[in-house]
């Protein structure tokens, strides 16, 4: 089956309930990155649309807000439920734009509906608060109300499940959204605006903006110079993050950002050498290692470092690389050819610097490279510093704990870090000591709508996912009641 038979295959964009074209009638490719193929036309759009759908969503603010947080659930819960009904559709659309082995995009598609659920479940029970008075005469009240307008900006790397994850809490709590797709995989958040239709979204409550990239600073400026909307959210490159951040500053708009990482990934000499395997496999390669919290640095202790050295190369020789629609495929294409280039810069420079290649270190054909491993990968090498966003992974040595938390923390960015030792005290210590959002302890894998993503220092600002994730999306309101 190919995405294009699909009809949520939708190449207009998805303004105030309507599907409409760009106002210069222009339009930009959704390019298969596997195949190099073009797949739709997507209309390419400016600060004028944009405007429209903030316009838009002001207006059906009122009426979404007082709607009760049943009513808003009820319809959130059937817009997750028609996505997992529409899965096979939605994953294969996922594919083609974005290049995931078919598995994976199905796992996404769950991860991205589950927000919807569990995001309609979590309003109904946002409640305030009553504070013991302070005078006699006073009482103190405080209610949780919604921001209001809010805009989204969200990346590729997770096309379906970074619109939900930002619109579900957003929704949930009575704020209405526009959401602007990155340029590489608009048709995900499309689909899901077509299936917020049929669940019952009303019109100007989620839309969808879309854009080439010369057109991303003009719908990004005006959601952040626009005095209706209240919070960006927004996904992507700390770099994009920090000129957005400075661009609300301009109004004091909140923001919430999930930015870069730059994860470690620590084992110890007491570790499952088999469990560490499997974990780093799944940590690295998954989505062919463009995620923001995919192990960057590989810290093996002295004492394990030959045998997980051995038995993770061997594990990664493994690995099949082929196009996302391939059975068994685990290794898909990279996103487009910046970033296959970014990965062979990263190669280069550390086999320049000393690096040992133990296997792959070449692109394939196309957009496709190999799962590579480098040995000796020091943490002054590009590869250490940037998110290499690739099915690379290089790994370092260290003798002690204290030595291997320190490289772990010299850097300014803080999402997730992962580690594996059989030991309780130094889970605690080493938990403790991370300067990471996240910590994985004994797994690879971190992400579920019930837990709060999100990072420290330049990796960004709140929290998605969890109950937690619910207060970046309501404003506290303080009530004093005096004369009482
Ligand atoms: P990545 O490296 O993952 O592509 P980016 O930060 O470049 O990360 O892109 C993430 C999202 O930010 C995309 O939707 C992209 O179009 C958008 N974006 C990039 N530059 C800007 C900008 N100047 N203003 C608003 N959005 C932007």
């Amino acid at each position: 089956m190919t995405a294009l038979e699909t009809d949520l295959l939708k190449t207009r964009a998805y303004i105030d309930g309507r599907w409409v074209d760009a106002d210069s009638g222009a339009t930009f490719p959704v390019v298969d990155p596997a195949s190099g193929e073009t797949i739709a036309e997507v209309p390419r759009m400016g600060a004028a649309e944009t405007r429209r759908a903030i316009e838009a969503a002001q207006r059906a603010l009122p009426a979404w807000k007082h709607r009760t947080a049943k009513e808003r659930a009820r319809i959130l819960r059937r817009l997750g439920d028609l996505m997992m009904e529409r899965c096979d559709d939605l994953a294969a659309l996922l594919v083609r734009e974005q290049g995931k082995p078919l598995a994976e995009a199905k796992a996404e598609i769950a991860y991205a509906a589950s927000f919807y659920e569990w995001f309609g479940e979590e309003a109904k029970r946002l409640d305030g608060g009553v504070i013991p008075r302070p005078l006699p005469d006073r009482r103190i009240v405080i209610l949780k109300e919604a921001i209001g307008v809010t805009a989204g900006i969200t990346p590729w790397n997770f096309p379906s499940a970074m619109p939900t994850r930002k619109s579900a809490p957003a929704l949930a709590v009575g704020c209405t959204m526009v959401l602007k797709p990155a340029e590489q995989t608009p048709l995900s958040a499309l689909a899901v605006a077509a299936l917020a239709e049929e669940a019952g979204v009303p019109a100007g409550v989620f839309s969808i903006v879309t854009g080439d990239a010369a057109d991303a600073p003009a719908i990004g400026g005006e959601m952040t110079s626009n005095p209706i909307v209240r919070k960006l959210g927004f996904t992507g490159s700390t770099e994009v993050g920090k000129l957005l951040m400075a661009q609300c500053a301009g109004q004091v708009k909140k923001v919430s950002l999930e930015l870069g990482g730059n994860a470690p990934f620590i084992v110890f000499d007491d570790a499952d050498l088999d469990e560490a395997v499997a974990g780093a496999l799944m940590c690295k390669f998954r989505n062919s290692g463009q995620t923001c919290i995919s192990a960057n640095r590989f810290l093996v202790q002295d004492g394990i470092y030959d045998d997980f050295v051995a038995a993770f190369t061997e594990a990664v020789s493994k690995l099949q690389v082929a196009d996302g629609f391939t059975e068994g495929a685990q290794v898909g294409p990279l996103i487009d050819a910046p970033a296959v280039a970014k990965v062979e810069r990263h190669v280069a420079n550390a086999l320049e610097s000393g690096a040992e290649l133990l296997l792959g270190g070449s692109r394939i054909e196309g957009q496709f490279f190999q799962p590579s491993v480098l040995t000796g990968v020091t943490m002054d090498m590009a590869m250490s510093c940037e998110e290499t966003f690739g099915p690379v992974a290089g790994i370092n040595r260290f003798a002690t704990e204290a030595e291997a938390v320190r490289i772990a923390n010299d850097t300014p960015y803080g999402l997730s870090a992962y580690f594996y030792t059989r030991d309780l005290g130094r889970t605690w210590r080493v938990s403790e000591a991370l300067e990471y959002g996240i910590v994985g302890i004994n797994t690879g894998f971190v992400s579920s709508e019930v837990a709060p993503f999100g990072g420290m220092k330049e990796s960004g600002i709140g929290r998605e996912g969890s109950s937690y994730g619910v207060d970046d999306w309501v404003e506290l309101k303080y009530l004093a009641m005096g004369g009482i």
